[in-house]
């Protein structure tokens, strides 16, 4: 195995388990490794520190995954890391719940590797090279742990050119899902379309937050930005909200909608969707004079990285300030970010300029974060990316 060889003074991150060494920590390379090949990582006195994939076409010269020597990241170490990921979701999955995140990359110690369960299908993102050698062990062993009819991959196209690989879609394994396949979450059904949806086909990340917010919609007029398929919007229904206005830009996110009403034999007519830009219909509503007693903001990653968060901030804070404007005084405001970049004080603090500029009063009342099967693993804060406030407006 080839051993990379850190500059001095670099192994600090690598010691408290960080699992990214960037190309500028590493000294020139005598033999330069395959991208996607295991390597040893060396500190400048030659010492073991961890062993990961190389790849000199991403940013991360070298993801991590295991820091003991004896510990080579072999197909029994892959099988046994997937045991664990799966066996952590086991009281997720229930007669109410057979939706999850299954694998989530670094934070499940493998790097590179989002698995998603789909009642009896699984969605499967390989991100990197090195993760792409290792794809035989996976499929057999997430078969032999699911009993899944069919692996689908959903190749996220734009993480995979950052490591210099082809966008992939198709069957890995099994038959092919059929067009929507029906899943449960808290009890409620929907049809996801595993191949055409975006991400991995539903957004499981908010099940618990949806949870929490349907609490507050008994007998409420609810508006649902960035409603994709429904979560929030079914979420509503079934807790007796008086109405639901969902609205999504997607016409295939509308349709879905539409069909998952219909599976749960909720009152269509206590629903209408709009499919139009959010921040159109905000305003649409405001010269109308319309108001609702609840509005969920969930709108796509607005900060990509870093470099896009200025104008991100300003994105959250028109639409939170748009919105403000249409609650019913005392109403309350659910609004998310799933960017990374923006850390819960920033997004605090985007809230408090939105309400200053909408002439109101705000109090937090709630934190929302990702759930349990999406966790973030304390050498990688990185994995944070999912944060929201409910918040009463007046
Ligand atoms: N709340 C959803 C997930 C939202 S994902 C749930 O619980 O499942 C973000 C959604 O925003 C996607 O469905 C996407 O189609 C939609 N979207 C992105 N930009 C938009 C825009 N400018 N106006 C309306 N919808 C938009």
């Amino acid at each position: 195995m080839i051993s990379v060889i850190l500059n001095k003074g670099k192994e600090k991150a690598i010691l408290q388990k960080h699992p990214w060494v960037f190309s500028g920590a590493l000294q020139a390379l005598k033999t330069k490794p395959q991208n996607g090949e295991l390597v040893k990582v060396l500190s400048h006195k030659q010492e073991f520190l961890a062993y990961g994939y190389f790849n000199d076409e991403s940013r991360v010269a070298i993801r991590l995954l295991s820091w003991e020597e004896d510990h080579l990241p072999d197909e029994a170490w892959w099988r046994l890391r997937l045991q664990n990921a799966v066996e952590a979701r086991k009281e997720l999955l229930n007669d109410d719940t057979n939706t999850c995140r299954l694998v989530f990359s670094e934070a499940d110690y493998l790097p590179g590797l989002i698995a998603d369960c789909y009642g009896d299908y699984l969605a499967l993102q390989i991100l990197t090279t090195g993760v792409e050698s290792m794809k035989p062990v996976i499929l057999d062993e997430l078969q032999k742990l699911t009993k899944a009819k069919g692996i689908f991959d959903k190749g996220d196209a734009a993480a995979r050119a950052h490591d210099g690989l082809q966008a992939t879609e198709g069957l890995l394994y099994g038959v092919l899902p059929p067009d929507f396949v029906e899943v449960k979450e808290n009890g409620i059904k929907y049809h996801i379309n595993i191949v055409e949806g975006q991400k991995s086909g539903f957004y499981c990340d908010q099940r618990d937050n949806r949870k929490i917010v349907a609490a507050y919609a008994k007998g409420k007029n609810v508006l649902d930005c960035f409603s994709y398929s429904g979560g929030f919007s079914l979420n509503a229904l079934a807790n007796g909200a008086a109405s639901v206005v969902s609205v999504d830009s997607s016409a295939l996110a509308i349709e879905t909608l539409k069909k998952n009403i219909l599976l749960n034999g909720f009152d269509a007519s206590k629903s209408t969707s709009i499919q139009n830009d959010v921040n159109k219909q905000l305003r649409i509503f405001k010269e109308e004079n319309q108001k609702f007693d609840v509005i969920i903001l969930d709108p796509p990653k607005y900060a990509p990285s870093r470099s896009a968060l200025d104008r991100a901030a300003r994105a959250y804070k028109d639409l939170n300030r748009l919105s403000m404007h249409i609650l019913t005084k005392g109403g309350l405001l659910a609004t998310f970010s799933c960017s990374g970049a923006v850390d819960i004080d920033t997004f605090k603090q985007i809230i408090a300029w939105a309400a200053l500029d909408a002439g109101k009063q705000v109090q937090i009342i709630h934190q929302f974060n990702q759930p349990e099967d999406h966790p973030i693993r304390t050498s990688f804060p990185e994995g944070e990316y999912l944060k929201g406030l409910l918040c009463r407006v007046f």
